[in-house]
């Protein structure tokens, strides 16, 4: 059976994956980077989602065994208004040693002047996965708005503040369920199945 090492120790990303390839009837395992050792240090010097993907799936590759696969993902949110930040940078927008707080802070602060019509935004998730003579990524994104205050408690990151256009209550209010139909990671993710199902 193949197995994909999954680039984080994040519980719930691994589970969300492979319960999609379970769902598609692929026969593929899913670990974390402490099978093989843990995840390398890797510097996220890219300027887009896609390098630094690339860049977290290769270092991973380097401490796995040859056959694996190795899958990474890279996300953030761009705001039109703020040229597109903060981007490749939105886990560490304020600072690198800041919070979900303090980033959603500061992008209210540098958005307050702009009206409702300016306040285009979308998030983004590029997946890459590498193998012995192979690399493919795949994008996803969810299109929506800018809020110029916090609505709801759940999710984590940017949710509080982004009103997607596919639904009239913010990432931090919708289900679950929802959030995982509509998502930008949700969209790169069935066309990663859609992927391997057709190898
Ligand atoms: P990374 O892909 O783990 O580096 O995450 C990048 C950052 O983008 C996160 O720390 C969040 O601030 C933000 N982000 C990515 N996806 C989401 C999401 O679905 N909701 C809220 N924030 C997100």
């Amino acid at each position: 059976m193949k197995t994909i090492y999954l680039a984080s120790g994040n519980a719930h990303k691994l589970h969300e994956l492979q319960v999609a390839l379970d769902q598609a009837g692929l026969a593929v395992k899913v670990a974390g980077p402490d099978k093989i050792g843990g995840m390398p240090e890797v510097e996220e010097t890219g300027s887009t989602f896609e390098a630094n993907a690339l860049l977290k799936a290769h270092g991973l590759r380097e401490v796995g065994p040859n056959e694996g696969w190795f899958l990474a993902d890279d996300s953030g949110i761009e705001i039109d208004a703020l040229g597109g930040r903060p981007g490749v940078i939105s886990a560490r927008y304020a600072g690198l040693k800041c919070d979900d707080e303090a980033n959603n802070d500061k992008v209210l602060e540098e958005m307050k002047d702009f009206p409702d019509s300016d306040r285009a935004c979308r998030f983004q998730c590029v997946l890459a996965l590498v193998g012995n003579r192979f690399e493919v990524t795949f994008a996803g994104a969810c299109e929506g708005k800018l809020l110029s205050e916090r609505q709801g408690h759940g999710g984590f990151g940017y949710d509080p503040l982004f009103l997607p256009d596919e639904s009239d209550s913010t990432f931090a209010e919708i289900s679950l369920d929802k959030k995982a139909r509509i998502s930008h990671r949700a969209k790169a993710l069935t066309k990663l199945i859609d992927w391997i199902a057709s190898q």
